[in-house]
């Protein structure tokens, strides 16, 4: 028998994030040290009172279904959470996921149908544009690599690619894989974009606790935003949970009607005690992000001067723990050749939509990072 698969599926690549992680492991178990800068996850344990508070869920029943939205006292929390972050979502607004990409793909699927135009800026996260694909979108892309990673500097381009036409604009600041965090005036630039064309945007800030001496604003705070802005975010990041899988994303109340039906008819909710877990994550963890990210920024610091006394320039990300590496035009060529001749792994930049780049995760040890560009630097890769 032969399947007949969709255009939805067939037209999507594989995650190129996740491809390189396989072939890293791949080569670890044939015996090879690889150093990972691949990999878009904290390299911490998630901290301790959150792993008691998942236990003690557990332990106390709570392993059963739960609202489809996600628990009340979750939802009241996050609720919490984006006021103090000049957002008003009350639980009704709010959609507990599992996962912020699962956020992503419901928003996205309940928004955008056949011929929509969604636009991206680019360098986006990889999945995104597979999300948009499989919801039968097409994408109109603004490339910033040519402005450093920052927006402001290129509102022209994003005014000379929106139209009436755009269903939805997707924004990501701090942004993977740049670590740019975009200023107000940007951000004022898209609202007024936004407003003009009618424009709805998904404001994806799960990286917006994980910034250096910047405060990343909230777009859904700025006039006019609050009714066309869908505002997603997750604990993957902030609080080290990658695993446990937990995000939500807080909208307009018609959008969360409409997004809850695919929500309830595909995952149901998130895993009960994980929400449990979540709770305690928002209301007592500051101190354990704190350390977190005061250790990512002085890995950043680490990595932007060894790549320095190689003679390598890289725009200085304010967010996230990643960073663009200008490498070779042909940067599948040069991530293959890095991981198989220095036994590094990196990220493409055209996966992100920006070739002759190589993005690199600076969620690994301080010692990692200096064997990793250490062996770069030995085997020609800088
Ligand atoms: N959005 C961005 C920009 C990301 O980088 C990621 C994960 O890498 C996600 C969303 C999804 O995060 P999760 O599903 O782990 O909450």
């Amino acid at each position: 028998m032969t399947m007949e698969f969709t255009d939805r599926v067939t037209r999507v690549e594989p995650s190129a994030t996740l491809a390189i992680s396989a072939l890293a492991t791949e080569l670890e178990q044939e015996g090879a040290d690889v150093v990972d800068l691949s990999v878009g996850e904290p390299d911490f344990p998630t901290p301790q009172n959150i792993v008691d508070a998942g236990q003690d869920a557990m332990d106390a029943g709570h392993t059963g279904y739960t609202t489809s939205a996600g628990i009340l006292k979750l939802r009241e929390a996050i609720s919490e959470k984006l006021a103090a972050d000049g957002l008003d979502h009350g639980p009704e607004e709010i959609i507990v996921t599992p996962g912020a990409k699962q956020a992503l793909y419901e928003i996205i699927q309940a928004l955008v149908q056949d011929g929509d135009e969604v636009a991206l800026l680019d360098p986006a996260w990889v999945s995104y544009e597979a999300m948009v694909k499989m919801a039968g979108g097409d994408l109109t892309r603004v490339d910033l690599s040519e402005t450093e990673f920052q927006l402001e500097p290129a509102l022209d381009d994003l005014e000379a690619a929106v139209s009436d036409e755009t269903e939805l604009l997707i924004v990501n600041s701090p942004s993977n894989p740049t670590g740019a965090v975009y200023t107000d005036a940007a951000l004022e630039g898209v609202r007024d974009l936004a407003v003009e064309h009618d424009i709805t945007v998904i404001s994806d800030e799960i990286y917006k606790e994980i910034t250096y001496g910047v405060e990343p604003t909230s777009l859904g705070t700025l006039e006019g935003m609050a009714e066309r802005t869908i505002t997603v975010n997750g604990f993957s990041k902030a609080y080290s949970m990658t695993g446990w899988r937990l995000g939500y994303f807080a909208g307009p109340k018609d959008l969360i009607d409409q997004a809850g039906k695919l929500h309830s008819h595909s995952v149901s909710s998130a895993v009960n005690f994980v929400q449990h877990a979540g709770v305690e994550a928002l209301e007592n963890t500051d101190d354990a992000v704190a350390d977190m990210v005061e250790a990512f920024g002085e890995r950043r610091e680490l990595v932007i001067d060894l790549l320095d006394d190689h003679g390598v320039d890289v725009a200085v990300p304010d967010g996230a723990f990643y960073m663009m590496l200008p490498v070779a035009d042909d940067d599948q060529a040069w991530c293959e050749g890095a991981i198989e001749d220095a036994h590094v792994a990196t990220v493409p930049g055209s996966a992100f939509g920006t070739p002759g780049y190589a993005r690199i995760s600076y969620a690994a040890s301080e010692e990692r990072l200096e064997e990793g560009i250490e062996r770069l630097a030995e085997e020609g890769y800088l």
